[in-house]
């Protein structure tokens, strides 16, 4: 049976569920027991199943609703926020890891990249692609993943090379003429967000003669950003100034992903707390998002 190590693996959400819901046999319940006990991401998550699934059993004596798979769902991407998903490289033959995913294989036909290496992370279900060709265009890094809001507006790091990539809205970053030492060694990792904030394009409208200079979005976990708006001759620009974070006000060295349908911008915010964005398109929503270290 597979072991699951520190930080390294984590157990199916599958199986975590099955064990929260008693469905267990007895050698996988010590397994998981002995997991929980290293592991404050899989016991958050499971703490959280239990409290709902608890309450939903308390209120539906029968069958338990499709609805608190839904809402498991949403207590496990709540329970990635701003976690750190370490990925391992997926060595040829080793067949025990067959990744069935969706948008595998599905690159355009004429790419003269070569890919240089494949990691991937157990769960949540992700693959990274590093490419590398005889064009500029050729080098960049693909993440794959059912789930896109795991892949799109996320951080790919590699600590030792000192590096950092945004990736779009389909989850490729390019690499341009980065030349990065790519090794079985280097250790890569998925940083998600700590904070995602929409700004609806109702909020600044440009056509309006009146509309707020200023505002402050806020999430329900005590993240708190605020947004000017300046009309310039050339085009619309926002200063966004972080206001809180996770409830405090000293969170330390902030990137914020600011992205359109169109365009995605990253800043790092200085002693300030704030950076400035031009925005192309003002009638889509601005998609927000914070990332501490
Ligand atoms: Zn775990």
């Amino acid at each position: 049976m597979e072991e699951y190590k520190r930080d390294s693996l984590h157990p199916p959400r599958e199986t975590l569920i099955a064990f929260v819901e008693k469905r267990l046999e007895q050698a996988g319940i010590e397994q998981i027991r002995q997991h929980l006990e290293v592991c404050e991401f899989c016991r958050e998550f499971c703490d959280d199943y239990y409290l709902l699934y608890e309450s939903l059993r308390v209120a539906e004596q029968e069958e338990l609703p499709l609805e608190a798979r839904a809402l498991a769902d949403r207590l496990y991407h709540a329970a990635l926020t701003g976690r750190v998903i370490p990925l391992q490289v997926l060595r040829p033959g080793a067949d025990e890891h067959e990744l069935p995913l969706a948008a595998d294989g599905d690159r355009q036909a004429g790419s003269s990249s070569d890919q240089v290496l494949t990691l991937y992370s157990e769960d949540p279900e992700i693959v990274l692609r590093i490419m590398r060709g005889p064009q500029p265009d050729d080098n960049y890094v693909q993440l794959i993943s059912d789930d896109m809001s795991l892949v799109s507006h996320v951080l790919i790091q590699a600590p030792q090379l000192d590096r950092e990539f945004v990736t779009d809205d389909h989850g490729r970053a390019e690499l341009g003429d980065e030349r990065l030492e790519i090794t079985d060694e280097v250790k890569w990792q998925l940083k998600m967000p700590d904070a995602v904030f929409d700004l609806e394009p109702l909020v600044y409208d440009p056509n309006k003669t009146e509309y707020s200079r200023q505002v402050t979005l806020e999430t329900d976990r005590q993240d708190r950003v605020e947004v000017t708006f300046e009309r310039k001759t050339e085009g619309k620009q926002i200063t966004l100034r972080v206001l809180e974070l996770d409830g405090r006000e000293d969170f330390g060295d902030v990137k914020i992903v600011v992205s359109t349908p169109q365009a995605s911008r990253h800043a790092q915010i200085g002693d300030d707390k704030t950076a400035t964005f031009a925005i192309d398109d003002p009638d889509s929503t601005v998609n927000i998002r914070l990332f501490t270290k």
